[in-house]
């Protein structure tokens, strides 16, 4: 079983912001316990008191505020952050980072929040169908955090619920998303830095935290599956998404899932 964890930036109403993003992270059973690990090691090093109960997010911790405050200099700040990031890497076996940005002019009239959470679910969908253990590919689970301020995505997640299975056309995720209080894992944050380290590159410009989970979006046959970006215009852009799929169509092959 691989558990989706799920988390948004951006709001679908906001016209200063140009994109939506969902961002997430796929781990099996196993890993929840591992990365927890691995991110109370970056907890404990920041030297605050009572590492156990700092929360990483995103939008915390850059600016410094709440419990971050006590970390002097953005600099530093932008180190716990990566490194918060690199806790995946001490995981061992099939992982992967998800990310959905939407630029939201580019799916209009569309409902920004309505495309990404369906290209998400569906690409993670793709993800388990390859995971094959003993004949038949694994399941999975949605979980989101609880406190998402997309109320959106909670409207789509009961609608999920109301039209069951055939919604998106999943076939391998076992049952309507899942909403969870993020103090409870440490998984949920960690798809909140991730969201935030694709927020940071696509809506500020500030690719740093991007670069280190770049080469962690679920790929497949040289083909980038874990991230989608929907560009307005056809800007040129550097991202593991459209760098893949640019290369497919100079082979000739024309994938364009
Ligand atoms: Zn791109």
């Amino acid at each position: 079983m691989y558990l989706l964890y799920v988390d948004d930036a951006g709001s679908a109403g906001n016209h200063e912001e140009r994109h939506f993003v969902l961002g997430g992270v796929a781990l099996f059973e196993r890993h929840v316990e591992h990365l927890e690990r691995a991110m109370d090691k970056v907890a404990t090093n920041t030297q605050l008191a009572d590492p156990s109960s700092l929360e990483f997010h995103g939008n915390q911790l850059l600016p410094g505020s709440k419990r971050w405050r006590a970390i002097r200099g953005i600099e530093r700040r932008r180190t716990i952050l990566a490194d918060a990031l690199r806790a995946g890497n001490e995981l061992r076996g099939k992982w992967a980072v998800f990310g959905v940005v939407v630029h939201k002019a580019a799916v209009s009239p569309r409902d920004p929040v309505e495309f990404a959470f369906e290209q998400l679910c569906s690409r993670f969908d793709y993800f388990l169908g390859r995971q094959v253990r003993d004949g038949k590919a694994e399941r999975g689970l949605i979980i989101l955090d609880k406190s998402t301020l997309e109320t959106r995505l909670q409207d789509l997640a009961s609608a999920f619920r109301r039209e069951g299975h055939s919604w998106g056309k999943l076939r391998r995720v076992v049952d309507v998303p899942f909403f969870v209080d993020s103090r409870a894992t440490r998984a949920i944050p960690y798809a909140d830095l991730v969201t935030y380290a694709l927020w940071r590159k696509f809506e500020k410009d500030d690719s740093a935290f991007f670069e280190v989970i770049r080469d962690r979006f679920d790929t497949h046959g040289g083909i980038v599956h874990g991230l989608l970006h929907e560009r307005y215009a056809e800007a040129a852009c550097d991202c593991p998404y459209c760098l893949s799929r640019r290369r497919a169509a100079s082979a000739g092959d024309g994938v364009a899932s």
